[in-house]
């Protein structure tokens, strides 16, 4: 009697541990959720979900004072300091693609209100109107390189000229050396607004026949950066904002972090590396007030 009910106890007992045994696991996986990703794992993704970041990008090309030449893309040095000096006001701080990335990778934090300022295709006049302007306010901002453009004035040896010049590889070089610049890749020779539009997938093309133009003309800027500049640019940014879904995974096996587009939308930044995968940018046409312009994308 006594030994069966100590057995029964005994029983009674195991089953209880068995119970406890399993609730405890139960908690473990669904805390972990199988993804091997430790402590730090819960708690990141606790602050994937609350934190999320409004940042407003624009998008500049040419920087002329002759307002006889200005246009969609080509701004007066006058609008570009009212701009940036609006934003300054206003208590914005530039940030570059790398702080993005740091953001996302090691939770280096962004600035209360951050902004982005981008520049396409290279021009000459980004180094004789802009950078002045960072300087003063103490900005930063992304340039863009077209690999051809660049390596034709690099090579032509001829003196600039603000109107038609692009950056030479070695104003590449001592602009991105400043810590103010940091250079992006726009394509070597994929910059034309033709029937394939911009670096897009033909539909009769092979996955495979995409890969490989973009592998020889995107990494064809990246090894002349390299060999040029010693840069390796994480930043890409599509030409005419020309989007094929599948450039993604061959630019993220390129080592691509962040890529740019031209859709005029506000982003919200995440801890989700994927969130860095076509940010938004806002062109700025010369023909709108700083205010006006701002209203539309501080919103
Ligand atoms: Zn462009």
């Amino acid at each position: 009697m006594y030994k069966c009910y100590n057995f029964k106890r005994f029983l009674v007992l195991l089953s209880c541990d068995i119970v406890a045994f399993f609730l405890i696991m139960l908690i473990i996986h669904s805390n972990f959720g199988g993804k091997n990703e430790g402590v730090a794992g819960i708690f990141n993704s606790q602050a994937e979900d609350s934190e999320k970041v409004f940042l407003p990008v624009i998008m500049y090309h040419s920087i002329l004072p002759d307002t006889s030449q200005s246009t969609e893309f080509i701004v007066t040095p006058e609008t570009i300091e009212n701009d940036l000096k609006y934003l300054k006001e206003n208590g914005y701080e530039t940030v570059l693609p790398v702080d993005l990335v740091n953001f996302v990778d090691y939770n280096v934090p962004l600035p209360k209100k951050p902004v982005m300022i981008t520049l396409d295709d290279g021009n000459y006049n980004n180094i004789s109107y802009l950078f002045p302007i960072l300087e003063k306010y103490d900005m930063c901002a992304n340039i863009n390189i077209v690999g051809e453009y660049s390596e034709f004035f690099s090579e032509n040896g001829e003196e600039h000229i603000e109107k038609y010049s692009y950056l030479t590889w070695e104003d590449i070089t001592a602009l991105s050396k400043t810590g103010r610049i940091e250079i992006g890749n726009h394509t070597y020779n994929l910059h034309s607004n033709n029937e394939r539009r911009g670096c897009s997938k033909f539909s009769y093309e092979t996955e495979s026949e995409y890969r490989k133009l973009l592998f020889s003309d995107i990494g064809k800027l990246q090894n002349v950066l390299y060999e040029k500049c010693s840069l390796k640019p994480t930043t890409f940014a599509y030409p005419f904002g020309y989007i094929s879904d599948e450039s993604i995974p061959v630019l993220k096996e390129m080592g691509f972090r962040v890529t740019l587009t031209c859709y005029e939308k506000p982003n919200y930044i995440t801890r989700d590396s994927d969130c860095l995968y076509g940010i938004n940018r806002y062109n700025r046409p010369n023909n709108l007030s700083t205010e006006k312009f701002m209203s539309k994308i501080l919103a």
